[in-house]
């Protein structure tokens, strides 16, 4: 059963109401193909008709030709390269300093264990996971680094990435922060598809006090910069939104409006991740309360009708008791879950048994299927330039006629 909870989020709710007849006509306008205006977007992100919104969003993702019927998870394995990190955010525990020892620095041999690993439990995706430039604060990290022969997290990344590819047929899914071009365009000959949260394109959680003041990375010009150089070299991306950081409802509107400004430029944004902030002991931000679910559903749903057919994911294991809750508000995919490795990210939060998701999916009308690391649209689509021709020979063993994983591969 869902069991959201749905106590009323009134922090962010600060310019009145739009009426139910104005929404009523935005909806019913946007239902049938045409575009939200930002200035839309900004009154229903404060109005109170969830019920209007969300179903408006469900209509829009069951006419999107391409998940029709279908709802997608990637089985992957959560490869932490290194949890070392040159930035700091206050709500982050996965960044750990050299002499913890909880410091992570994978030789070749680990990940190449972990991936064989991840094959004998049905898994596609390796998702490699770095910490921002370390090389740059640590000689704990520059010496690792020469110890395998490399002067940059990026340059290891790429060839463990090719190595674990060609040893086991798993595809990497690298998230090593905010890449250059160059860096990019080495890594896309050996990953499927690349990420990089935008987290909040508001330059105001920079500032003195906010979670993004010692993390420069988190800069939102570098951010954007990021996802239109990984346009211009026709990279699927994955990108995302962190909700409950300190933004108001005009900025999260504001972080969409962006992300559907460049994919409308160059058609690589993939997927876009939901991700609620939750609050960790240990972190400056400790006593910061999560966001409230009703506007969390409320947001989802405006990303559905926003973004349109970009796949919108949500981390299930954020999110135990909700499934059936976000289904309604417009998502269509579960993103990565591991049978062998634990969310390196948010480790208080173990990913939920497939079951119980497989179960809700199909109680709202929808299949569960394993994807790949990069989506079916991505595969098939006319200008294959977005797949180096290395991943497309390992990605047409484990993919079937529609993109998706074959089913003897999972099962
Ligand atoms: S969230 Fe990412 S960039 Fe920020 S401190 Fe953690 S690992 Fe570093």
């Amino acid at each position: 059963m869902d069991e959201c909870n749905y106590a009323k989020n009134d922090k962010m709710l600060s310019n009145g109401l739009v009426s139910t007849s104005s929404a009523q006509e935005t909806l019913t306008r946007v239902t049938e193909g045409k575009s939200i205006s930002r200035r839309e977007a900004y009154e229903l992100i404060q109005s109170t008709d969830d019920d209007l919104i969300l179903s408006c969003a469900r209509k829009i993702r069951d006419t999107n030709n391409h998940n029709l019927k279908i709802v997608t998870y990637s089985r992957k394995i959560f490869v932490d390269i290194t949890n070392l990190c040159r930035d700091t955010c206050s709500y982050c525990t996965y960044k750990k300093d050299p002499y913890s020892e909880a410091a992570r620095m994978m030789k070749p041999s680990e990940v190449i264990s972990l991936a064989e690993l991840g094959k004998r439990y049905g898994c596609t995706e390796a998702l490699i996971v770095t910490g921002e430039r370390p090389e740059q604060k640590y000689g704990e990290a520059r010496d690792w680094l020469k110890s395998l022969g490399y002067t940059s997290t990026a340059e290891y990344v790429g060839a463990i990435g090719e190595e674990l590819m060609r040893k086991t047929g798993l595809l990497p899914h690298t998230n090593a922060g905010s890449l250059t071009k160059k860096e990019m365009s080495l890594l896309k000959e050996s990953n499927a598809s690349l990420g990089m949260m935008l987290e909040s394109s508001s330059p105001r959680l920079t500032d003195v006090g906010m979670p993004h003041h010692a993390a420069p990375s988190k800069n939102p010009k570098v951010r954007l910069r990021t996802l239109e150089e990984a346009g211009q070299l026709k990279i699927p991306f994955t990108t995302g939104l962190l909700l409950g950081i300190g933004e108001t409802a005009e900025e999260i509107i504001d972080s969409l409006f962006l992300i559907k400004e460049i994919n409308e430029k160059y058609g690589h944004i993939q997927e876009v991740i939901l991700q609620n902030f939750m609050p960790k002991t240990g972190t400056a931000m400790e006593k910061s309360s999560s966001i409230k679910m009703d506007l969390f559903l409320r947001i989802v749903a405006l990303s559905r009708i926003i973004l349109r057919d970009i796949n919108i994911q949500v981390p299930p294991n954020l999110n135990p008791h909700c499934y059936g809750s976000l289904l309604d508000a417009g998502i269509n995919d579960w993103g990565g879950i591991s049978p062998v490795t634990i969310d390196h990210v948010n480790p208080e939060f173990p990913w939920p048994p497939l079951e119980g998701i497989r179960s809700a999916t199909l109680q709202k009308g929808f299949a569960l299927r394993a994807r790949l690391p990069v989506y079916p649209e991505f595969i098939f689509k006319s200008d294959n330039g977005f797949i180096s021709d290395t991943v497309r020979g390992y990605m047409e063993q484990l993919s079937d006629s529609g993109g998706l994983v074959r089913e003897e591969v999972v099962n």
